[in-house]
């Protein structure tokens, strides 16, 4: 049986692992942390699968594989749940835009980019919402005229899915290799006590393979969790703002995860104070309720991105690398893994 390693047991490591493995391939997952306590930037994600939202922003072909992970992951979510008798929190609800009166210029400019970028008609991917519409859907929006509802959107709750995926590794024998920060090449993995050859290694170690991967850089960002009993929402709704932005998602329990800052610094400090405040007004400045919700954690990581933000697949003989996932892990692992997964078995059979 064809031997596969996977350095890295974050978000696309997982991945990687149970696709793989459901195909009969001998994986051996290596993770330099705990694989119980994630540390890679998989575990502060917000979790968002935001095809439409992110091509205003990024280049179309974000959109597209977007597009098909969203699908995927509807597909996958349902297997992983089956086998682990967990839940994953999959939400396919769409997203809402809202802008206050004075930005609301903000909405259209929004609608124009996405019409730039879609070649025109965008009226099958968004729909204007007036105030009785909006309320409606997310009736916490009371404060606002108008928004946007973005249908093709979803979510995962990153705090379940990683956790879940790891049983399912479990389940289906992969080789779990913790607390061991290994080196990739081709055909080989080197640990600091040993060289082991498999007949194929994937590198997936986000930052971890900065030595290895030019012009990987990270991207710092930072979150909170508030929490209340106040304000409820059904699906995560960004707020357009000319200076700052921020998105809620709302995550069970009364908990929300409010996000994020994009700075171009690989500190991984805590939140800084002003960071706090402006995504503290933002979220107060979407229902006043939130004044009285509470700060349960803040999250910082950086996230793994090329010098063009875009994902990045190289393969060569008995090796295959994927990074720069940036802020898009979840919205492109799953469409990634499946090229990955393509590539990978293409070079195995070759070998078998
Ligand atoms: C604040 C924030 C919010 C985000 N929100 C979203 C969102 O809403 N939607 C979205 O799509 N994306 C989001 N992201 C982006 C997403 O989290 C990343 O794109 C994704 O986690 C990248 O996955 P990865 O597996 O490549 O890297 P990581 O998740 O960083 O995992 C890499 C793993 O490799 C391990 N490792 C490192 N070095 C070694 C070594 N030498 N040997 C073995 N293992 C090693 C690490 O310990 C880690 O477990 C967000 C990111 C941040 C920081």
């Amino acid at each position: 049986m064809p031997r596969i390693a996977i350095a890295g047991g974050g978000l696309m490591g997982r991945l990687l692992a149970w696709r793989l493995s459901l195909q009969g391939l001998a994986i051996t997952l290596f993770e330099a942390r705990d694989l119980s306590t994630p540390s890679g930037a998989c575990w502060t994600a917000a979790g968002m699968i935001s095809p439409l939202s992110e091509l205003v922003h990024s280049q179309r072909e974000i959109y597209e594989l977007g597009t098909r992970s969203l699908a995927l992951w509807s597909d996958w979510a349902e297997e992983l749940e089956a086998l682990s008798g967990r839940s994953v929190a999959f939400r396919n609800a769409g997203s809402l835009l809202v802008a206050h009166g004075q930005d609301k210029s903000e909405l259209l400019q929004f609608q124009r980019e996405l019409a730039g970028k879609l070649d025109g008609d965008i009226g099958l991917h968004v729909q204007s919402l007036n105030a009785a519409q909006l309320q409606q859907l997310e009736p916490a929006l009371e404060n606002f005229e108008q928004g946007l509802y973005l249908r093709a959107e979803g979510d995962i709750d990153n705090r379940r899915l990683l956790p879940v995926l790891l049983s399912v590794l479990r389940q289906q024998g992969v080789s779990l290799e913790e607390r061991t920060p290994v080196e990739c090449g081709s055909y080989r993995v080197e640990s600091q006590e040993r060289s082991m050859r498999f007949d194929c290694v994937i590198d997936c170690r986000g930052l971890g393979a900065r030595a290895q991967v030019g012009g990987l850089r990270g991207v710092r960002g930072e979150m909170l969790v508030v929490e209340t009993r106040e304000v409820s929402l059904q699906r995560p709704v960004r707020l357009l703002h000319p200076r700052y932005q921020l998105y809620a998602v709302p995550r069970g329990d009364g908990r929300i995860v409010i996000g994020a800052t994009e700075i171009e610094s690989e500190d991984m400090s805590p939140i800084s104070v002003r960071s706090a405040m402006e995504l503290c007004s933002a979220l107060y400045s979407l229902h006043p309720a939130f004044a009285e919700a509470r700060i349960v954690e803040s999250r910082v990581n950086c996230r793994p991105a090329t010098m063009d933000n875009m994902p990045l697949i190289h393969s060569e003989r008995g090796l295959v690398r994927v990074n720069g996932l940036y802020r898009h892990g979840y919205l492109l692992a799953p469409a990634l893994a499946e090229r990955v997964e393509k590539l990978v078995t293409e070079q195995v059979l070759q070998v078998a």
